[in-house]
């Protein structure tokens, strides 16, 4: 399979950002704006407290919705989580799971990622898996062995066919919210990596997998990214919550 046969998709990540007065406009933008687009889907994630917005304000949209993080447990005494059965009730599509930010910030380990993704996908909603090296990682050269070792974490626990129902994202910490985006050759190398290494488990899955990059997506560097033949689509932080800019993004991945 060509690139141009994989899905394409541009995902929002709007962090802990919004409100409801400022996501009005923003989900009608994107409401009316995404119709347009032919050969890339184009998705939000949002804070859990604005899902019904997302949901109201989308549900006549081709625009995805889901949320940012998700508890890997199915229901019980553990307060202030929040399941991914009830995110398949309320009636979201994806999730992002094992964000950088989850990972450092949070403590995710591989494990607790790859608990979570199983749990996604188990409820029929689509993981959306990041994977990426901090900087010092990058400057010991040791990326590929970071991003094998979160690869090889979820892919014990899910296989390469629970892969076929996921997306990735491939986000190098160093070029998340700070300006520093990756050269599109940086990411297509850790894509094309990361491509083989689950076409060796299975070549079907490897060919189809949507392979997403993140970490400083700006319209007017998305084009170059979305150019390379592994890289088939953007996971959005800031750059998600200025409507022009978002679209502008959802277009240069629509070729
Ligand atoms: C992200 O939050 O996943 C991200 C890539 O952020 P930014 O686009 O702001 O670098």
């Amino acid at each position: 399979m060509s690139s141009s046969m994989r899905r394409r998709l541009v995902a929002g990540n709007w962090k802990m950002y919004g409100s409801v007065v400022r996501n009005q406009p923003l989900l009608e933008g994107m409401a009316a704006q995404a119709g347009s687009l032919r050969e890339v889907d184009c998705a939000v994630c949002v804070p859990f407290p604005y899902l019904s917005q997302a949901r109201a304000q989308l549900k006549d949209s081709v625009v995805g919705w889901g949320a940012q993080n998700v508890s890997e447990r199915a229901e019980g005494a553990f307060t202030g989580e929040v399941s991914v059965s009830m995110l398949a009730d309320f009636g979201c599509r994806y999730v992002i799971v094992g964000h950088s930010e989850r990972r450092s910030l949070f403590g995710e380990s591989d494990e607790l990622v790859a608990a979570k993704a199983e749990a996604v996908l188990q409820n029929g909603l689509t993981p959306i898996v990041c994977f990426g090296e901090s900087l010092d990682e990058r400057e010991k050269n040791v990326t590929e062995a970071v991003v094998s070792r979160q690869l090889d974490a979820v892919i014990s626990r899910i296989g390469a066919a629970g892969l076929g129902n996921s997306v990735v994202a491939y986000e190098p910490v160093w070029a998340i919210g700070t300006g520093k985006m990756a050269t599109p050759q940086q990411a297509q190398a850790v894509h094309a990596f990361l491509r083989n290494k689950v076409a060796a488990l299975d070549a079907g899955v490897g060919e189809q997998l949507t392979i997403l990059y993140g970490g400083s997506v700006k319209g007017a560097n998305a084009a170059g990214l979305f150019a390379m033949n592994d890289i088939d689509g953007g996971l959005i932080g800031g750059a998600s919550l200025d409507l022009a800019e978002f679209m502008a993004i959802c277009e240069a991945a629509d070729r």
